[in-house]
Formats: structure tokens, C-alpha cells, sequence
């Protein structure tokens, strides 16, 4: 199993496809990674434009 990341909405994922927006341009160079809890009352999430919580990569090459 190899978490990877969605180059599109930075969510990390095992899958090949993303669940969050069906991309399937995922990569497993990234690094950083946040957990967003509760995206509606967190500042990152506001910043990295995410509204659902989930584990997201900071950074994506
Ligand atoms: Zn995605």
C-alpha cells in the first residue's frame, strides 16, 4: 500500500483513483502532509481550499 496524492486537490489517497474529485493524476512524491478535521473553522483548509476533512498533502512534485 502506497499513499499518494492528488496533484488536483492534494488529498492523499491508497487508491489510483482520487475519491474526493475522480482524478487520476495522483503522485507519491510529496511531502508535508495535514490533517483537516474540521475544515469549515480551519485556517488551512481555508488557504488550501479544501472542504472536506482528510488527510492532504502540503506539497506536490
Ligand atoms: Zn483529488
Amino acid at each position: 500500500m502506497v499513499d499518494k496524492a492528488c496533484r488536483r486537490c492534494h488529498l492523499i489517497t491508497d487508491k489510483s483513483v482520487c475519491p474526493q474529485c475522480k482524478s487520476t493524476d495522483l503522485s507519491d512524491d510529496f511531502s508535508g502532509i495535514v490533517i483537516i478535521l474540521d475544515p469549515e473553522n480551519s485556517e488551512i483548509a481555508k488557504l488550501m481550499n479544501i472542504s472536506r476533512k482528510g488527510r492532504y498533502a502540503v506539497r506536490i512534485r
